[in-house]
C-alpha cells in the first residue's frame, strides 16, 4: 500500500481547492509570512521585482503555495519549475528569455539543479543577463543576453546541499516551520468547510495531531477521513470518527505511520537503541537515504523521538515509550 503520510506530492494534491490563495488566507508561518508581506509591499510601491527568495523545509509545508501567492499579490505571472527538470543550460535560458519584467520563477528542488545549469543562473539571478556560448572549438563565442528583471523563488529541503554561490544569491532566505496542532487544526476546519464536510472541533484536533506537523498530510488525511465517514454514514466527523478512520489508517496517536515505526522500531530492536548510521538505517529499511532524510527524520528529531549524532542516529527515551520497549539503563539521550 503507497505510504498514506508521505509528504511528496501526490495526484490528489493538485486538486487546488485547498490551496490557499492570499498571504492573509495562509495559516501558520507567522514570521516568514510577515516578512514577504513586507518585501513585497516595499517591491509593489518602487515598482521593482522582488528579491530572490529561497524557501527551506521539509516537504509539504506550503514552500509552492507560498511562491504562487507572492505571484499572485505582486500582480505578476507565475512559472514553475524543477531543478531535476532543467537538464541542460538551454532548457533554462528559454525558461528565463521568456519571462517578463518582475514575473516570479519557481524552482522546485533548487539542489538537484545539475552544475551546468547553475552556471548559467548565477549571471542571471545577480545581473539579468545571460552569458551562452554558441558554436565549438576555435569558433565558439560567447553572446551575452539580457533579461527581464524577475524574481527567482526556489525551495529545497536540503539547503546544506547547495552551494555557497548558489545559497549567497538568494536575498531573502527564508525557513519554513512543522505546524502547530492549533495551526493545523485551522487548515483542516477551513478544508472540512471548503469540501462540505460536517466536522466538530474535536474531529478536527484529532486530523490536526496526526498529520505531523505537516498541511499537506492534514489534507491527504482529511480526505481519507471524509471517504471513511462517507461509507461509515457518519453525519458529523467528530473526534471518534476521526480516530477510528485514522486508526484504521495505521496512522498512530502522535501521527507516526508504519514506516516511522518501523524506522524506530529497527533501531530499538536491532541496534539497542543506536547510534547507527544513516546508510545501515537506508538498507535495513530498504528505503533510499534520501527519503529518510527528507521525510521521515525531520518530523522525528523534531518531536524528540531520536537525536542526530557524530556516530549515527540514537533514539530517545520518548521513542523506547512510545514504542511501548524499556529503554537501556544507560541511556543518555
Ligand atoms: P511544498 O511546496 O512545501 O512541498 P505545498 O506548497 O505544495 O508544499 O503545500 C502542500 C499542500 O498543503 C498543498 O495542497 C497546500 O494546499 C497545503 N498547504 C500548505 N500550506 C498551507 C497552509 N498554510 N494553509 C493551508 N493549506 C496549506
Amino acid at each position: 500500500a503507497p505510504r498514506l503520510i508521505t509528504p511528496e506530492k501526490r495526484g490528489e494534491d493538485t486538486d487546488v481547492s485547498l490551496r490557499p490563495q492570499t498571504l492573509d488566507d495562509f495559516v501558520g508561518q507567522a514570521a516568514a509570512r510577515a516578512n514577504l508581506k513586507i518585501f513585497i509591499e516595499a517591491a509593489k510601491n518602487r515598482g521593482e521585482a522582488l528579491d530572490h527568495v529561497l524557501f527551506v523545509g521539509p516537504p509539504g509545508l506550503g514552500k509552492t503555495t507560498l511562491a504562487q501567492i507572492m505571484a499572485r499579490e505582486l500582480g505578476v505571472n507565475f512559472r514553475s519549475t524543477s531543478g531535476p527538470v532543467i537538464a541542460k543550460a538551454g532548457d533554462l535560458a528559454a525558461l528565463l528569455t521568456n519571462l517578463e519584467d518582475r514575473d516570479v520563477l519557481f524552482i522546485d528542488e533548487i539542489h538537484r539543479l545539475n552544475p551546468a545549469v547553475e552556471e548559467i543562473l548565477y549571471p542571471a539571478m545577480e545581473d539579468f543577463h545571460l552569458d551562452l556560448i554558441i558554436g565549438e572549438g576555435p569558433a565558439a563565442r560567447s553572446v551575452k543576453i539580457d533579461l527581464a528583471r524577475f524574481t527567482l523563488v526556489a525551495a529545497t529541503t536540503r539547503v546544506g546541499l547547495l552551494t555557497n554561490p548558489l545559497r549567497d544569491r538568494f536575498g531573502i532566505p527564508t525557513r519554513l516551520e512543522f505546524y502547530t496542532v492549533e495551526e493545523l487544526e485551522q487548515i483542516v476546519s477551513r478544508g472540512a468547510r471548503l469540501l462540505g464536510l460536517p466536522m466538530s472541533k474535536d474531529g478536527a484536533v484529532e486530523v490536526a495531531r496526526r498529520a505531523r506537523g505537516t498541511p499537506r498530510i492534514a489534507g491527504r488525511l482529511l480526505r481519507r477521513v471524509r471517504d471513511f465517514a462517507t461509507v461509515a454514514g457518519a453525519e458529523i466527523v467528530d473526534r471518534k470518527v476521526a480516530d477510528a478512520a485514522l486508526t484504521r489508517l495505521e496512522v498512530d496517536s502522535l501521527g507516526l505511520d508504519s514506516l516511522d515505526r518501523r524506522y524506530l522500531g529497527m533501531i530499538a530492536r536491532n541496534f539497542g537503541g543506536g547510534p547507527v548510521g544513516i546508510e545501515t538505517i537506508a538498507a535495513g529499511l530498504s528505503e533510499p537515504r534520501d527519503a529518510i532524510e527528507d521525510i521521515i527524520e525531520p518530523y522525528l528529531i523534531q518531536q524528540g523521538f531520536i537525536q542526530r549524532t557524530p556516530r549515527g542516529r540514537v533514539l530517545t527515551r520518548t521513542a523506547w515509550e512510545h514504542l511501548g520497549l524499556n529503554a537501556p539503563e544507560n541511556i543518555t539521550a
